[in-house]
């Protein structure tokens, strides 16, 4: 296999930080490069840290009464329709094509390869899109009326962001693990503060610092200002960060705690036993950040990481 390092523009020390990281996650074997900025095959050990991540996880949310759900990569294009993501973030946003054509325009592809040309063109939207988020796909499921105390899902799945970057820490592909309330308003605020102090001391067993600041989504455009704006001033999501970079640049964010208000309850008309729209909110940790922000903590080799931290992975 070839490793291709395309890493040259080394020029501020942020992104020395980030070569150097990424370098030394591919030189010692955590990390696959696939040629392809943010896309990455994953070893045993990656393997390995990120699963025990993740049942440490899951043990710190055991306390919630959660129904487990699993999606597909992809989700229909109608229930990403409803969402809105791509009023918000287009940039992001990648779908699904096909080939539908017959003999012929199969020529032509073939045809336009052989030039060297882009032979993409020749395929048709397939009406299904990556998601973005993995709580995505539950809420077309949950149109109608939730109990009044509310519902919270587990769920654990790949989350595709289209935002090529040569930082271990952004990743085309990654994988999220979500607890997802959807209640009233009162119920969804109580989960995403009631989880905030669990998951930050899960975070800080593993060794890592963190802090749990106001978010500020990269919402395009100018309309877009508007929102980030808006998500700030009404603290409706704060991220767990940590500085993987150290004094080179901001902390990075390894988990997150939103409220959407009654942003998918409209949208999917979801209500409360009450009749009211529903209000929701999700806590997630994303793995492959959280994983290697411990590499870039603690080294790449696990069992040289300190004792607490490997007793609270269980490693
Ligand atoms: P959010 O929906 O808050 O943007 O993402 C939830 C979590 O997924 C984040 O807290 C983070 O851990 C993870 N995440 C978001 N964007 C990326 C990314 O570009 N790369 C990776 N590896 N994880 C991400
Ligand atoms: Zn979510």
């Amino acid at each position: 296999m070839t490793i291709t390092d395309p890493t040259t523009a080394t020029d501020t020390p942020l992104d020395r930080a980030r070569a150097a990281l990424r370098r030394d996650l591919l030189a010692d074997g955590v990390l696959i490069d696939l040629g392809s900025p943010g896309l990455y095959g994953r070893t045993g050990v990656f393997e390995r840290v990120s699963s025990a991540v993740d049942t440490a996880g899951v043990r710190s949310m055991a306390d919630l009464d959660t129904a487990v759900v699993r999606f597909p990569p992809v989700e229909p294009l109608a229930a990403f329709e409803r969402t809105d993501y791509i009023a918000s973030f287009p940039d992001l946003a990648a779908s699904i094509s096909g080939f539908t054509g017959d003999d012929r325009k199969h020529r032509e592809l073939l045809a336009a390869r052989e030039r060297g040309e882009r032979w993409e063109d020749f395929l048709d939207p397939a009406d299904l899109m990556l998601t973005p988020a993995v709580c995505h796909p539950l809420y077309g499921l949950l149109t109608g009326t939730v109990p009044q105390q509310g519902r919270t899902f587990d769920i654990f799945g790949d989350s595709f962001r289209r935002e090529p970057s040569l930082d271990p820490m952004r990743l085309q592909a990654f994988h999220m693990h979500e607890f997802v309330h959807v209640g009233t308003p009162a119920s969804a605020q109580a989960h995403r503060d009631g989880r905030v102090p669990a998951i930050r001391d899960l975070l800080t067993s593993f060794g890592l610092e963190i802090d749990v600041v106001p978010a500020n989504d990269p919402f395009f455009g100018r309309v877009g200002r508007m929102l980030a704006r808006n998500q700030v001033e009404q603290a409706l999501k704060f991220e767990f960060v940590t500085p993987v970079y150290g004094d080179a640049g901001d902390p990075t964010a390894i988990g997150s705690a939103n409220l959407h208000e009654d942003h998918f309850g409209t949208s999917f008309d979801i209500r409360t036993e009450d009749g009211e729209v529903a209000h929701s909110a999700c806590v997630a940790w994303g793995l492959e950040r959280v994983t290697i922000a411990l590499f870039a903590a603690h080294g790449t080799d696990p069992a040289s990481w300190p004792a607490d931290v490997r007793r609270a992975l269980d490693l």
